[in-house]
């Protein structure tokens, strides 16, 4: 997959390469990662790529101008997504990884500064998309969060399939607790049904510990997990 990031800080991008299962990802050829500059096609003397709002207000606006040039020298593949970073986008979901790793063969994402970008750099993107409700200071972290999301889904790129599927999210039901020896640490004993050898029995178990733990710590997933399974009966 081509990564291409339009990005102030393209340096912000720079771990990304060295770090772990991703790094080795990159290494490998499983995804390859662009950066683009807006200051480089920033036309005036000064480089400037900001701009006081109009209608006056705090901060500075990010300019329209040197965006969309960053942009539109970006090799085009035929599936490509164009992704803003944007506390109003869309909340980031698993599936959303899913989605953009399994249909796309380039994944374009454009990273605010400032106060905002012009409500115009808008019209870039396919699909504006946050972390969280809260604000940073700019979209390398979303982007590099989106990044490492997507290039581990990447065939090749994690060991075990099977990881990715039964992980949490990848079915609305939070993973079910894990344990390695030793069998007794502190006082704190690994559940003896794990140790028993009885595969049905440690399906079972893990079945239940993933529902009440959803339960527990997301209501909300739950509730959406029992509606899919009410659907599915
Ligand atoms: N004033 C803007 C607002 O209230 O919507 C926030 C601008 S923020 C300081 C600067 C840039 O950081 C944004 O344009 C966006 O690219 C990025 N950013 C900040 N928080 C983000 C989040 N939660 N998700 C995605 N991008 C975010």
């Amino acid at each position: 997959m081509r990564l291409d990031v339009v990005s102030l800080a393209p340096e912000a991008f720079a771990p990304l390469l060295e770090l772990g299962v991703i790094g080795r990802a990159f290494a490998a050829g499983i995804a390859a990662l662009h950066t683009h500059n807006p200051r480089d096609y920033a036309t005036d003397k000064y480089r400037k790529v900001d701009d006081e709002p109009y209608g006056g207000g705090a901060g500075m606006v990010l300019k329209p101008e040197p965006v969309f040039a960053a942009v539109e020298a970006i090799p085009v593949l035929p599936r490509r997504r164009v992704l803003l970073m944007s506390p109003q986008g869309s909340p980031l979901q698993q599936a959303d990884l899913r989605r953009w790793a399994g249909g796309y063969e380039q994944l374009v994402l454009i990273c605010g500064h400032y106060e905002g970008f012009d409500e115009r750099i808008r019209a870039l993107a396919d699909e504006e998309v946050s972390i969280g409700d809260f604000v940073l200071t700019g979209g390398e972290l979303p982007a590099a969060v989106i990044i490492n999301g997507v290039v581990r889904l990447l065939p090749g790129t994690v060991g075990s399939e099977a990881c990715l599927e039964e992980e949490s999210h990848s079915a609305l039901l939070l993973e079910h607790p894990h344990y390695t020896r030793p069998a007794s640490f502190r006082e704190l004993e690994v559940p003896t049904v794990l140790r028993s050898g009885d595969h049905g029995a440690i399906a079972r178990w893990r079945a239940e510990q993933q529902q009440q733990r959803t339960a527990e710590r997301r209501p909300d997933l739950y509730a959406r997990w029992r509606q899919q399974q009410q659907i599915q009966q």
